[in-house]
């Protein structure tokens, strides 16, 4: 029979490339297909805290082995920020004003590392898993490229000289920090 996943988002595209990734042995479902449209309060202090509440809701409301992910942007030489607020920096989801705070921030800065992270959490009636993937890099000190999303246009993954948002998708999509954290999902889910 075929494990059902439940993925906590509304985002079909989210769905849909984890169902790619997964295969035919196992059926992902969405909160769209649930028909929650309930908005998922994450106001924990980390990222595991946030995918840890996005899937135990998900898995209180179901039953369903779910999964939640929190992502965002760590930057070395300002103490970890945006981090868990990457999403909401300077404006709700507006990445143009998050990137300037974040530009501005690091004006004078010479360390310019910073690493994406992905944390997914697995909440089932075995318990609660945490699966964790990273890109490090360095931040620009201008916007370049117009692809992707988020701060991908100030991002340069080590061993290239463009940003995230200049690359192709597939070739993001290859050495991202989404990429890495569904990898070790998979294999302990397989
Ligand atoms: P989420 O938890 O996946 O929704 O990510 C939260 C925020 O982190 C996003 O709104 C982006 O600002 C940032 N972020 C996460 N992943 C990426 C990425 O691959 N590129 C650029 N920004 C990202």
């Amino acid at each position: 029979m075929k494990k059902e996943i439940l993925i906590a988002t509304h985002n079909a595209h989210k769905k849909e490339e984890i169902q790619q990734i997964l295969g035919e042995n196992f059926t992902v479902t969405s909160l769209t297909d649930y028909d929650i449209h309930d908005e998922i309060v994450e106001d924990g202090d980390t990222f595991h805290a946030n995918a840890l509440i996005k899937a135990q809701y998900c898995f209180n409301k179901t039953g369903k082995p779910s999964l939640g992910d929190d992502s965002g942007l760590v930057v070395e030489s300002l103490d970890g920020r945006p981090g868990i607020y990457s999403a909401r920096y300077a404006g709700n989801h507006d990445f143009a004003k998050n990137m300037a705070k974040v530009l501005e921030e690091m004006k004078d800065q010479k360390n310019r590392k910073a690493y994406f992270v992905t944390v997914m959490c697995l909440v089932d009636e075995t318990g609660t898993n945490y699966f964790e993937g990273r890109v490090y890099g360095n931040l620009t000190k201008e916007v370049r490229g117009e692809k992707g999303f988020g701060y991908d246009p100030i991002f340069i993954p080590d061993n290239y000289e463009i940003t995230f948002a200049e690359m192709k998708a597939e070739d993001k999509n290859k050495i991202s920090h989404r990429k890495k954290a569904i990898e070790q999902f998979l294999e302990f889910i397989k």
